[in-house]
């Protein structure tokens, strides 16, 4: 992990992320909130950001209770889902979206809002999943470091809002990016929004900047020290090739990426990431305390909690050396 340094220069703290904060020409109303709140550093938010297929659980999550409901085979209709995306040269999430509804209304099984929001519960999770979130936050509360320190969970997922939203980990989440159905737009529910693996990367950079209301652009230059959840501080967990541009991001500009593979198998995944760089540590997707990812996950968090400790005091030392200097 070269190139490793502390928080970047810091200014004072940027108002709470998912805020309704205007990006374009709110300069002097963040110069005011700037001004006011100039005794605190604001670079004490960690951000820990989830896949969920295959990250924390094991399977595509439509094939829990989506596939066997509309009675299709799950290998069956990723074949025909990627064929017909290859051929038509199409978007795959775009192209598998379409033909879960297609499905559903040649078998003449009707699936609302409310049928995907239930199948969540039908979800299975990797082992500690439940519990890790209370203790990655034990963990944090009892670091000597920790003090002033907030911990947020995001997802960030190619699967349904909807089917998430029924599971019981989605009060965990600060915020859940992730695709979604319009559900009265044609004949049949229509994408509202796909989440492909490149596409992935906008939420991180949302969330880096604070900017999570999705009717606010993210485009805007925002520099390094104005952003309230530096990359410094957040870490990536996902499974695949798909995480990818995630891990990419995350790791060109300080951050952290952690792949996990299903406890027992499938490790060659991880070992390639591995030694291509795109992750710091890997480990069997068991989230129970005491494990491999805990642990490592808990290496990762003494780094980040000394880095924003070191922050703050260099920050402090700023101050005190601009009041003197007056
Ligand atoms: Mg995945």
């Amino acid at each position: 992990m070269a190139g490793r340094r502390t928080q970047p220069p810091t200014q004072a703290v940027e108002p709470k992320s998912g805020s309704k904060r205007p990006v374009r020409g709110a300069k002097s109303k963040a110069k005011r909130v700037a001004k006011n709140a100039s005794e605190e550093f604001g670079k004490k938010t960690i951000a820990l950001v989830y896949d969920f297929d295959g990250t924390l659980s094991p399977r595509p999550m439509q094939e829990y209770a989506f596939m066997p409901k509309i009675g299709i085979d799950p290998q069956d209709f990723w074949d025909e889902s990627n064929k017909i995306a290859r051929e038509q040269q199409a978007d795959p999430l775009i192209t598998y979206m379409h033909l879960l509804y297609k499905k559903a209304k040649e078998k003449g099984v009707r699936i609302d809002r409310e049928d995907l929001v239930a199948q969540g519960r039908d979800v299975d999770l990797f082992p500690g999943v439940t519990n890790w979130f209370a203790a990655i936050k034990d963990y944090i509360s009892e670091h000597p470091a920790s003090h002033g320190v907030e911990l947020r969970h995001y997802l960030i997922s190619s699967g349904l809002t909807e089917i998430i939203e029924g599971t019981s980990i989605r009060g965990e989440f600060h915020n859940v990016f992730a695709s979604e159905y319009w559900f009265d737009a044609y004949d049949l529910p229509y994408p509202k929004r796909v989440i492909t693996d490149t596409g992935k990367t906008q939420y991180i950079f949302r969330i880096n900047k604070g900017i999570e209301d999705l009717d606010q652009s993210i485009n805007e230059h925002m520099p390094e020290g104005r952003r309230p959840v530096p990359f410094l501080n957040m870490v990536y967990f996902g499974d695949g090739d798909t995480d990818v541009p995630s891990m990419a991001v995350m790791r060109k500009n300080g951050g952290y990426a952690v792949a996990v593979h299903p406890p027992g198998k499938a490790v060659e995944n991880c070992i390639k990431l591995f030694q291509a760089q795109r992750c710091d540590f890997f480990a069997p997707a068991d989230y129970r305390v005491g494990s491999d990812l805990y642990k490592r996950t808990c290496l990762l968090l003494d780094r980040i909690l000394a880095d924003i400790r070191i922050g703050e005091e260099v920050w402090q030392m700023e101050q005190a050396t601009k009041a003197g200097s007056k």
